[in-house]
C-alpha cells in the first residue's frame, strides 16, 4: 500500500488538522449553535454522529437521517465540511447522498472484518476521504487489515483517528492510549495521516488537553475532539466533550514543535519508553495482586510460603523465555529473582497477620 496524505478541499496540510464537533448530533439547534461558534474559532472541519453506537439498547442511538439535513445547512451557513461516522453500507448511502464531506469508521466497526469489507464495497468507486479509528482492542493487524479493504476497493484518500483501547479495569483513560500501537503504524506507513481523539481516550475533560499536547508531541497531523455547545446536558459523552471556548483556548494553548530533526525522533521513542513502562508497572502490580492471593490461601490452608521447585521452575523456565526473546538470561534471572523475593515478603507479611 503506498498512502498519502489526507487531502481535504479547502484545509490547508498545516499541523494539527482539527476536526470537531458534538459527538452526536441531538437537535437542529444545538448543531447549528455549536457549528456556528467552531467556525468563528477557525474550525474547518464539523464532526457529529447521526448513528450512535451504543454498548448496551436502551441509550441515545443517534437520530439517524433527519440529522443529515443538519449537517448540510452547516455546510452552506459556515462553508464547513462535515464528518460522520458509518458502519453499514446503508449509512454511507445515505451520507454520500447528503453531501457528507468525511467519513469516519468507528473503533467497534474496525475490530469487524465482515462490515469492514462491507463498507469498502459500498465505497467502491468515489474517493470519499476516509478516516480509519483504531479498533476497541489492541490489534495493529485488524487496523491495518481494516486500511487494506479500503485500499484494495480503490480508497486513497485515508487518515486514520487513534481513540485508544478499551480494557477490562479501567484506570485513569477511559480508553488506554498505548502510543507504541500507533507509532509502529506510523513506522510502516511513513505517510499516512494520524489524528488523535483525546475524547475517547481520555473519557473526561481534563484530560483532553494533555493528551492533545502529547499526540503534537508525538507529531500526529491533527485531532478530532468533541465538543458541544452544552456538554453537560449532551445525550453521549457528556464527561468528555468541551465548549467550543475551552477547545479555542485548548488549542491555542498547545505547543506545535515542528523542528523534525533527529532530536523529535529521540523524543517519540522516550514516549513509547513511558507508554511501555507504564504498562510494565501495571503487570507488576497485577502480578502481585495475584502473588498475594496466592499467599492468603497457602495462610489458609497452612502451607508454607516457600516452595522451593516453584521457584527453580520460575527461574529456569522465565530464562528460556527471555532467551527467546533476545533478552539476556543473567538480566532475566536477576529481574526475576528480585520479583520473586518481593512476591516472598508480600507473602511472609501475609503470614504475620
Ligand atoms: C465517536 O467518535 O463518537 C465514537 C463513537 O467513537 P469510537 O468509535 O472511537 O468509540
Ligand atoms: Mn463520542
Amino acid at each position: 500500500m503506498e498512502i498519502r496524505k489526507l487531502e481535504l478541499k479547502g484545509v490547508d496540510s498545516k499541523r494539527p488538522l482539527v476536526i470537531a464537533g458534538p459527538c452526536s448530533a441531538e437537535s437542529r439547534e444545538q448543531v447549528l449553535e455549536t457549528a456556528e461558534k467552531l467556525a468563528a474559532n477557525g474550525i474547518k472541519v464539523f464532526r457529529a454522529g447521526i448513528w450512535k453506537p451504543r454498548t448496551k439498547p436502551g441509550g441515545f442511538e443517534g437520530v439517524g437521517v433527519p440529522g443529515l439535513a443538519w449537517l448540510k445547512e452547516v455546510k452552506e451557513k459556515f462553508g464547513m465540511l462535515t464528518a460522520t461516522e458509518v458502519a453499514t453500507p446503508s449509512h454511507v448511502f445515505e451520507a454520500l447522498k447528503a453531501g457528507v464531506d468525511v467519513l469516519w469508521i468507528g473503533a467497534r466497526t474496525v475490530t469487524n472484518p465482515f462490515a469492514m469489507q462491507a463498507l469498502a464495497d459500498a465505497l467502491r468507486g468515489t474517493d470519499m476521504p476516509v478516516l480509519v479509528k483504531n479498533p476497541v482492542n489492541p490489534d495493529l493487524e485488524l487496523w491495518v487489515g481494516a486500511i487494506q479493504r479500503l485500499y484494495n476497493a480503490g480508497l486513497r484518500n485515508l487518515g486514520v483517528i487513534h481513540r485508544g483501547f478499551s480494557s477490562y479495569d479501567k484506570k485513569i483513560y477511559r480508553n488506554a492510549p498505548l502510543w507504541h500501537i500507533p507509532i509502529e503504524l506510523r513506522r510502516r506507513f511513513p505517510e499516512i495521516t494520524m489524528l488523535c481523539d483525546p475524547s475517547h481516550i481520555g473519557g473526561r475533560r481534563e484530560l483532553v488537553a494533555p493528551l492533545a499536547q502529547q499526540a503534537m508531541d508525538l507529531n500526529f497531523d491533527g485531532l478530532i475532539v468533541e465538543s458541544h455547545c452544552d456538554p453537560d446536558s449532551a445525550l453521549s459523552d457528556a464527561a468528555q466533550q468541551l465548549t467550543p471556548e475551552v477547545l479555542d483556548y485548548t488549542l491555542d494553548m498547545l505547543v506545535i514543535r515542528d523542528n523534525v530533526q533527529t532530536t523529535e525522533n529521540i523524543s517519540v521513542l522516550r514516549k513509547e519508553i513511558d507508554s511501555l513502562d507504564t504498562q510494565l508497572l501495571q503487570l507488576l502490580a497485577k502480578r502481585m495482586g495475584v502473588s498475594r492471593e496466592i499467599g492468603t490461601y497457602k495462610k489458609e490452608h497452612n502451607m508454607p510460603v516457600l516452595q522451593d521447585r516453584r521457584y527453580d521452575e520460575i527461574l529456569g523456565s522465565r530464562r528460556e523465555m527471555g532467551e527467546s526473546l533476545d533478552l539476556d538470561g543473567e538480566f532475566v534471572n536477576r529481574i526475576m529473582a528480585c520479583i520473586h523475593e518481593e512476591s516472598v515478603r508480600v507473602q511472609m507479611k501475609l503470614m504475620e497477620k
